[in-house]
């Protein structure tokens, strides 16, 4: 067992001796069979969210509905479990969330509900691997295949057709036939699902290993069509002007280069119609902007910002568009001021020191000398910026 698995056996044993069943289950099991790195340890329990409250001492209803549990083992994050009762899910009359979910106490139960065979594993105290759909042969073979009828399932819940493709991205896997067939007959489905859980699966997928295995899928089941603004003209360029090799840096690069490769987008209004974050927006329109900009200068680097220009000059390079590796470095270190607040002399100053009453002037008065200053026309200390200001308002009084 790995030492995450270790860490929470103890949380496990204490279950099991009340008589009730535990295992670990869902993505970190599939993930240690894979060697990969887990990031959440999900644990199934035959105990119902009340038996499991009654056992230990500190416990938080996270989604007592769905049975979870979150129990706090010890202080740190690391020793808080999600511990989730066995269930059944029915009646999907939306194709997107299940209507109800029923409690139940057998493990075969919890594992049918679950999508993938490779995501249904149960792994006990012992280490011992529960694997009821022949999960070990399709993860030997890397290949995703839905539990049980493929058709139905993503009938029930559709999100699990944008799932096999994230998953086809971040494991590197294959989807087996059959599965995917089930995935380009229930694509329409997907607009049934909320832009939110879609956007999170997407923005998996683009941040995945094998992103391109993910994408080049994402076309050929035509799921592409159901999701807001999309264009497969833009996919295919995304795979075809990147290098083989490229790995987006975050998520915020992996929407730029994928808006970039549509023609004449309104990036944020591209962005609006799946919900995002304004700032996640925002950031996305400025990577896009900078994109475009010829090469960098002062005023843009300083605009942008270096850690900007440094995930826009990756991006063209993998483009191979040819940029200037030392460019950024260069500029950013002849800028005086990376910020407006660096500056020495702030508005109050010059309303002392000159008279001048707070309104537009004085804005476009601290406009022009931040300009200066980039631009190194202006030396950031007081003096100069004085003589600066000064000379400016005799010009004016001089009209
Ligand atoms: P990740 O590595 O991203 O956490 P994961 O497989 O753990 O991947 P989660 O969303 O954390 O995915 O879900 C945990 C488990 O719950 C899955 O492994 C799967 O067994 C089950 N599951 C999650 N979402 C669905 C779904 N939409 N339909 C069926 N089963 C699901
Ligand atoms: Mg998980």
């Amino acid at each position: 067992l790995p030492v995450e698995f270790l860490q929470a056996l103890p949380v496990l044993k204490k279950i099991i001796a009340h008589g009730f069943e535990a295992y670990f289950v869902g993505g970190s099991v599939r993930d240690v069979l894979l060697g990969r790195e887990i990031h959440d340890v999900d644990i199934a329990t035959s105990a119902y969210p009340e038996e499991i409250k009654a056992i230990f001492p500190h416990t938080i209803d996270v989604g007592i509905e769905h049975g979870t549990v979150l129990v706090l083992a010890g202080k740190s994050e690391a020793e808080h479990y999600e511990i989730t009762t066995f269930r059944t899910e029915s009646q999907y009359t939306d194709y997107r969330r299940p209507d109800h979910v029923d409690f139940v106490r057998d493990l075969r139960e919890d594992l049918k509900r679950r999508d993938f065979t490779v995501n249904a594993f149960a792994c006990d105290v012992n280490g011992e691997i529960i694997d009821l759909f022949d999960g070990l042969t399709d993860l030997s073979e890397r290949r995703l295949r839905a539990v049980g009828s493929a058709l139905a399932r993503f009938n029930e819940d559709a999100l699990r057709i944008m799932r096999a493709l994230r998953f086809a991205s971040t494991l590197d896997f294959k989807i087996e036939q059959e599965t995917f067939q089930a995935m380009c007959e229930r694509a329409p489905l997907l607009e049934k699902i909320s832009v939110e859980r879609l956007f999170i699966e997407l923005d998996k997928l683009l941040l995945g290993k094998d992103w391109r295995n993910g994408v080049e899928l994402l076309i050929s089941a035509q799921a592409w069509k159901f999701l807001p603004n999309f264009q497969q003209d833009a996919l295919e360029k995304l795979l075809t002007d990147l290098s083989v090799d490229f790995q987006f840096e975050n998520s915020e690069q992996a929407w730029a280069a994928l808006l970039t490769k549509f023609e004449q987008v309104d990036v944020k209004a591209f962005l609006r119609q799946w919900k995002v974050s304004n700032e996640f927006s925002k950031a996305v329109a400025d990577l896009v902007e900078a994109y475009g900009l010829e090469e960098w200068t002062l005023m843009s680097l300083y605009r942008f910002g270096s850690d900007k220009a440094r995930l826009v000059d990756d991006l063209k390079r993998a483009s191979g568009i040819a940029v200037d590796p030392k460019k950024v470095q260069l500029l950013d270190k002849a800028l005086q001021i990376h910020q407006r607040s660096e500056i020495v002399v702030a508005g109050k100053d010059l309303m002392e020191e000159f008279a001048i009453k707070p309104g537009p002037a004085l804005g476009k008065m601290l406009k022009r000398i931040e300009e200066k200053i980039v631009r190194n026309e202006l030396l950031n200390e007081r003096q100069a910026i004085f003589a600066e200001v000064s000379q400016a308002l005799t010009k004016e009084k001089s009209f």
